[in-house]
């Protein structure tokens, strides 16, 4: 039986960034993928653009995007390789980068949707310099476990052996890319305790079927508000979308982690104010300014100025004002009560999604059994974790992937 000094299991970014380290660094080292091709989810990454980190410059504060159990296990972790280090990595391997609004790093290529190919293309470079050795089509059945050591790993075709392993293989969010979960298995067959995996940053399903009229369409700079039992219990700004069944996008995503607690607490409602930059008074006092240009027009089309064209079905639905009354004959308090209306669209929070449309998976590999100097297990002496796999999750906005440069990272240089 051939024997490496590494080898890591899954293809994805976190595995791809492990392997090539541990090859930099000398190792022989194998990486099995159980899917054709690799990376599949990377390529999926900002609608194929690739977030691939964030510029929040402070690290406190970007640390704390993770939550307090994951910006501690991460803090020595960011001090070996941090967003900084991971950003020179990819411009030392030719990829230029730019930064978006909310601090989101892209590669700076075109077409900009070309940008999770570069990113994928860099690490299989970075890969085939070390010399790894990789095995596609090859699902990893089972970890071989003896006195707190990994002696082989099965795979479908073969045992493999080595000096220590990585685990890699990602979390259970869009199963089809390949991340089923098996890692979790692995994770318990090595001793480890595993947090109840649940979908998280997921799009989020609502009682209200009027979300369908403005489906597809990206509202920006919008305030989303999430209340439990009328209650206010969080806000997100930014920008989110409608979609058949309620609603997606960044700031929707960012809440919906949250959600299933909110749920156990209450009914839970999102409240969308669609002019966050005016006071209820200045959007009211706007709302006339329109009506009296717009005199001589039904009220359907007296929100041209006001609304882009895919919401207003949505307003003329939810406003108790009839679409054909002339506008100059819209009542001052029907005026107060429109501006109140774009300013508190309520939607009633049915559920999420499952893990096939889940950004990422909230819970995994307990963080208290791994020693995040080097990603090692603190249950199995040669085993080690990077990615996804792990019990750690962030936001939109390129943190989820800088977890996985940074754990990657660190866990490849770890044996040598
Ligand atoms: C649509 C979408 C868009 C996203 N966009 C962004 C973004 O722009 N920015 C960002 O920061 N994050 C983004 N994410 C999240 C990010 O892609 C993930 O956090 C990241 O891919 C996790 O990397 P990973 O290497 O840990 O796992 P994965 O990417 O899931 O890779 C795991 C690999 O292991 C393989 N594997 C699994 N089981 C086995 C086995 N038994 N044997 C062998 N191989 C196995 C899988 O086939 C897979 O190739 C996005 C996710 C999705 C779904």
């Amino acid at each position: 039986m051939e024997r490496f000094d590494t080898i890591v299991i899954g293809g994805g970014p976190a595995g791809l960034i492990a392997a090539g380290r541990a090859a930099e660094l000398g190792q022989r080292v194998l990486l099995a993928e159980k899917n054709d091709s690799l990376g599949e989810k990377l390529l999926l990454a900002g609608k194929r653009r690739c977030n691939l980190t964030n510029a929040l410059p402070d690290t406190e504060a970007f640390l704390s995007r993770y939550g307090e159990k994951g910006a501690a296990f991460l803090r020595p972790v960011f001090a070996r390789f941090g967003p900084r280090e991971a950003l020179e990595f990819f411009n030392r391997q030719g990829v230029r980068t730019l930064v978006e609004r909310g601090g989101r790093v892209f590669p700076d290529i075109s077409p900009a949707n070309a940008g999770a190919q570069r990113v994928l293309d860099t690490l299989l470079i970075y890969c085939r310099k070390g010399r790894v050795r990789i095995l596609r089509r090859s699902p990893v059945r089972a970890l071989k476990v003896r006195n707190g050591r990994v002696e082989r790993l099965v795979t479908a075709a073969e045992e493999l052996s080595a000096d220590r392993y990585i685990l890699a293989s990602g979390g259970k969010s869009y199963p089809k890319t390949g991340s089923e979960g098996d890692g979790y298995r692995f994770a318990e067959q090595a001793g480890h305790t595993v947090v109840t995996p649940t979908p998280a940053l997921v799009p989020v399903r609502t009682k209200e079927t009027w979300v369908k009229l403005a489906r597809g369409f990206d509202l920006r700079n919008v305030r989303l508000s999430a209340a439990v039992d009328g209650e206010k219990t969080d806000e997100r700004f930014g920008e989110m979308e409608f979609t058949n069944f309620g609603v997606s996008g960044p700031i929707v995503m960012d809440l919906s982690p949250s959600i299933p607690d909110w749920m156990k607490r209450g009914t839970v409602s999102l409240i969308l104010d669609l002019k966050p930059a005016l006071s209820q008074e200045k959007l009211t006092a706007r709302i006339g300014r329109d009506f009296e240009k717009y005199a001589d027009r039904e009220f359907s089309r007296a929100l041209a100025d006001l609304l882009p064209g895919a919401l207003i079905p949505v307003i003329l639905e939810l406003s108790d004002i009839p679409p054909e009354k002339p506008a100059d004959c819209v009542a001052p308090e029907e005026r107060a009560d429109l501006a109140f209306l774009l300013k508190n669209v309520t939607l009633t929070v049915n559920g999420l999604w499952s893990f096939d449309h889940a950004i990422v998976t909230k819970g995994g590999v307990s963080l208290d059994e791994v020693d995040s100097a080097a990603l090692r297990s603190r249950r199995c002496e040669n085993l080690f974790f990077a990615g996804e796999v792990l019990d750690i999750n962030g936001p939109t906005g390129g943190f989820n992937l800088q977890a996985c440069w940074s754990t990657g990272f660190v866990a490849g240089g770890a044996g040598s």
